[in-house]
């Protein structure tokens, strides 16, 4: 996508140099905000996306170290506990039935 076409947003006489990594709107040097290496057209887009990332971050931990799995790891310890008894009873029988 090229901005070489695209006027500033609020300089109509001025060629955009940037386009809004969050609302897509063109901007010029002069108008262009930067935050975390990405340009947006004012600041209000900036904090709303760094929030956005901040939220995905956040999502991620949960899932990552969440309580969901703690759940998981139980039920395969559980599981795991389950069907070595099932085992171990299994065997038992086989020996008692030689
Ligand atoms: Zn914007
Ligand atoms: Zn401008």
């Amino acid at each position: 996508m090229s901005v070489a076409d695209k006027v500033c947003l609020n300089h109509t006489d001025r060629a955009a140099s940037n386009l809004c990594l969050s609302c897509r709107k063109p901007v010029c040097e002069d108008c262009v905000v930067e935050s975390d290496g990405s340009h947006f057209c004012s600041a209000t887009c900036a904090e709303g996306h760094a929030r956005t990332n901040a939220n995905m971050e956040v999502y991620r931990g949960k899932k990552k170290g969440g309580f969901l799995s703690l759940i998981i790891k139980l039920a395969i310890i559980g599981a795991i506990v389950y069907f070595g008894w099932q085992y171990k009873d299994q065997i038992m029988n086989m020996i008692n039935k030689k």
